[in-house]
């Protein structure tokens, strides 16, 4: 492709994304900007195979400069270490979602153990209960959740939590199988400000993505209201849920704004606090310098 023609397309793929420019086609100074921290995507997923790398090397220009990807399968997890391996921006998480119990036996745990070795791997997740859709079985989601937890305990990483549906039975599980010791992120929080509390209350994140800027999030805005901004981390978990309004259509990183926007707006405090105060979050709840 000769030059003119890779500028129009990245400038095509760039004004489809909304990257860099407001909308009346100026650039946007993020530059002057703090940084944004991306506590959660899955950009190993099927939906980035045609811009993957286009996509990821434009995120540090456009002040998305530090990311977790997060295992969801085995092949998920292989997919989080790859792509640490190859961005210094990037980081991952290992784990099994509850929706894929049945990949893990002895054989396939041992091999996620070892996985949290790896420099770059920097929490067990996403790791929970699911009970939206009948399977897996119930009983076979809580045994592996509380495995999952047990190894991230051991290895002494922060766990990212998925809980759909089964808020009691998550607690529970935290209660009796989490000390204080471990610590962690309830991702994609969903749930009561009843329950946020109990988690506040142990020193858990709530990762709070582009749900808070959707018209019937009346819930997940009194949280966001609740829960003190010190204890609240940002998160796309792209390709699903983008922010209004983009919502229904691919979500990634760039996408973070919208939501910074809402939050600030939540909490009383300027974008740039709520951007500089969530990435020190993130940085606490992953063990990384603030630098
Ligand atoms: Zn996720």
């Amino acid at each position: 492709m000769n030059l003119e023609a890779q500028e129009q397309n990245e400038d095509e793929a760039g004004s489809a994304l909304g990257w860099n420019k407001d909308e009346a086609g100026n650039a946007i100074g993020w530059q002057n900007e703090h940084p944004i921290f991306e506590t959660h995507a899955h950009y190993d997923d099927d939906a980035f195979d045609e811009d993957r790398e286009a996509l990821l090397s434009a995120l540090p220009e456009n002040g998305i400069t530090r990311v977790v990807n997060i295992g969801s399968t085995l092949e998920a997890t292989a997919g989080s270490i790859r792509l640490a391996e190859k961005y210094p921006y990037i980081y991952a998480a290992a784990g099994v979602h509850p929706s894929e119990a049945e990949e893990l036996n002895e054989e396939t745990f041992a091999w996620l153990k070892a996985q949290l070795s790896h420099p770059k791997v920097v929490a067990v997740g996403e790791i929970g209960l699911d009970y939206y859709w009948p399977e897996p079985d119930h009983e076979l989601q809580k045994k592996w959740f509380i495995r999952q937890l047990h190894l991230a305990h051991e290895a002494k990483k922060p766990v990212v939590i998925h809980s759909r549906d089964a808020a009691e039975d998550t607690l529970s599980i935290m209660k009796a199988e989490a000390d204080e010791e471990l610590s962690g992120v309830i991702h994609c929080f969903s749930y009561s400000v009843e329950i946020a509390r109990e988690y506040l209350n142990r020193g858990y994140f709530l990762g709070i993505g582009g749900v808070l800027t959707f018209k019937n999030s009346r819930k997940l805005k009194e949280v966001a209201a609740y829960a003190p901004l010190s204890q609240i981390v940002l998160e796309t978990d792209s390709p699903y849920l983008a922010p209004v309004p983009h919502r229904g259509k691919r979500n990634c990183s760039l996408y973070l704004p919208l939501v910074v926007a809402e939050l600030a707006r939540i909490k009383g405090v300027s974008e740039e606090e709520a951007r500089r105060i969530t990435w020190e979050n993130a940085c606490r709840l992953y063990h990384l310098p603030v630098e």
